[in-house]
């Protein structure tokens, strides 16, 4: 059997559609975000501004979160030991827990090696251990929350995503007895837009489901502490478990849910993906409690980013580039062609400093490739005039297509 020619061939499919990704070696400048040094083949850096980063605030180099970060270091080392069954608890999961708890106004909370951990573990125990389960998933929901459902073995009705009318109608052709989670995203990463969180609480109360709800892409950067959307819409307390991470806006590393005592209780002792692998390191959890401290207390960096965002996306509208409609602070920029789209990417880049890598399937729909822009507010007024005036030239030396100004 020849494995290498199998795994080639699969490789060849991949360059055949014209996906092959290719990671940019990247050193992020520390003082100087969203400034980064790229490294070339070579030896060979230079200097660019990236432009799709998911560190939204610029957290992961703020002054705070690096004195937690040093100071945790220097009083426990590096790792946290163990499991969480093995090590114990370090006390910063524990101060971590309760903050985050705290933030969304719920009981109890929990901490994951990352956000897709936390997406995967949760969905998979919960509705494993509810009998006959159904759970009811927006077609666009995450990878994370995909395989989290799939593992639990529950029956799984996808709605369209963000209608609200036909995930009522598969409620109601559903067993009323069986037990139901209606599982979604808030601000969706792609496209930007934002789940109807009200109305779907609403149909979950009248159909007695549980509601599962993926902040990753607001923690941080929406409502009054940054607890995300719900907490902006004031509907926190209907929704059941509340998933976030701490790698993007807050800038550092993990994931986590938020839920009453006994649904935290059941994820800690039932889900194999907490209980089978190393807590999250003390250093990064002291880094995450200080950002989120910090967050909840400030909005002056979800103002900016706002700002930024809407800013970017009037300029790109004013001169004809085919911005996708967006109410978030995510900015994407259609292409609708996989090919082509690497090839903006890679000038941009090569030529201009700029980063921004190219979306293509399987992270979004064949036909609806894009770039994704993350302006926040450390993108200042000179690198959003450098970034308009590289578009304009690749758009029309490629002769892209524009949308009416
Ligand atoms: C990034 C992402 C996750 C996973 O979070 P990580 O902490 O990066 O593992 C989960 N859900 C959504 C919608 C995401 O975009």
């Amino acid at each position: 059997m020849d494995y290498e020619k199998i795994f080639a061939e699969a490789i060849d499919a991949i360059h055949d559609e014209g996906r092959y990704r290719v990671f940019a070696d990247i050193t992020r400048d520390r003082g100087s975000f969203p400034r980064a040094e790229r490294h070339d083949a070579g030896d060979n850096a230079k200097s660019i501004t990236v432009w799709c980063s998911n560190d939204y605030l610029g957290m992961g180099q703020h002054p705070d979160v690096l004195a937690a970060m040093h100071k945790a270091l220097d009083e426990t080392g590096a790792g946290a030991g163990g499991t969480r069954n093995i090590a114990g608890n370090n006390h910063y999961h524990v101060l971590l827990e309760r903050e985050l708890a705290d933030l969304h106004a719920k009981e109890a909370s929990l901490l994951f090696t990352s956000g897709y951990i936390s997406n995967e573990a949760t969905l998979s125990t919960v509705a494993k251990l509810l009998p006959n389960c159904a759970v009811f998933s927006d077609e666009l929901n995450h990878a994370s929350m995909i395989q989290g459902i799939r593992n639990s073995g529950a029956r799984k009705f996808i709605f369209r995503h963000n209608d609200v009318e036909h995930l009522e109608e598969l409620l109601k052709a559903a067993d009323p007895a069986a037990p139901k989670i209606i599982a979604f995203e808030s601000v969706y990463s792609m496209d930007g837009d934002i789940a109807p969180i009200e109305q779907i609480c609403d149909l979950a109360d009248k159909y007695g489901a549980m509601t599962y709800l993926d902040e990753v892409h607001a923690v941080g950067m929406y409502g009054a502490e940054g607890a995300g959307v719900a907490q902006h819409d004031g509907v926190a307390e209907r929704i059941t478990i509340i998933e976030g991470t701490l790698g993007k806006a807050f800038g550092v590393m993990g994931g986590y849910i938020a839920s009453s005592k006994a649904l935290v209780d059941v994820v800690r002792s039932y889900a194999s993906g907490f209980i089978f692998t190393t807590a999250l390191s003390p250093v990064l959890a002291a880094g995450v409690l200080a950002s989120v401290r910090h967050l909840r207390k400030s909005d002056i960096e979800r103002t900016a980013q706002q700002t930024r965002a809407k800013d970017l996306k009037s300029r790109m509208k004013a001169v004809g580039l085919p911005v996708m409609d967006s109410v978030s602070h995510i900015v994407p920029l259609f292409i609708g062609d996989p090919v082509l789209c690497k090839q903006v990417s890679d000038i941009l880049l090569n030529e201009f400093g700029i980063y921004v890598q190219p979306i293509n399937y399987p992270t979004v729909p064949k036909g609806t490739e894009r770039l994704r822009f993350t302006p926040g507010p450390l993108h200042d007024d000179k690198a959003m005039d450098a970034l308009l005036d590289a578009l304009s030239t690749v758009w029309a030396r490629l002769n892209l297509a524009r949308s009416a100004a």
